[in-house]
């Protein structure tokens, strides 16, 4: 009885290193996450920060096919695939408070 205990136990062990062994490294998945939400276009993902955002414009009068000023007067992504990324990326320069965010496939392209 305790041997056979003893080889299913045995046994468990081994298949939960198996699995272990086959699920990815929590490191790779930081390389793998850029990649999910990505706009279809651009392959961009643009992020505003509300609690930066003092809604002076700057991004809209740069890309007003990609943010809008919403009631709040915060700034929000419309369409990260309406304008060219470099244009997009010139429009995120042009915030006075760094308050957006751009990634791509290989990770941050601004800031
Ligand atoms: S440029 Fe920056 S601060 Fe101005 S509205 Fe856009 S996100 Fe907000």
């Amino acid at each position: 009885m305790w041997d056979m205990r003893r080889r299913v136990s045995l046994l468990l062990v081994r298949k939960v290193s198996r699995d272990r062994a086959s699920m990815p490294n929590p490191a790779c998945l930081s390389v793998v996450c850029p990649a999910v939400g990505l706009s279809p276009g651009n392959r961009i993902e643009i992020e505003v920060d509300r609690a930066l955002c003092i809604g002076s414009g700057d991004c809209v009068d740069s890309a007003p096919a990609v943010f809008e000023l919403d009631a709040e007067d915060k700034a929000r992504v419309i369409d990260p695939d309406g304008a060219p990324t470099d244009e997009v990326i010139e429009a995120a320069g042009n915030c006075p408070v760094t308050a957006i965010f751009v990634r791509g496939e290989d990770g941050d392209l601004y800031p």
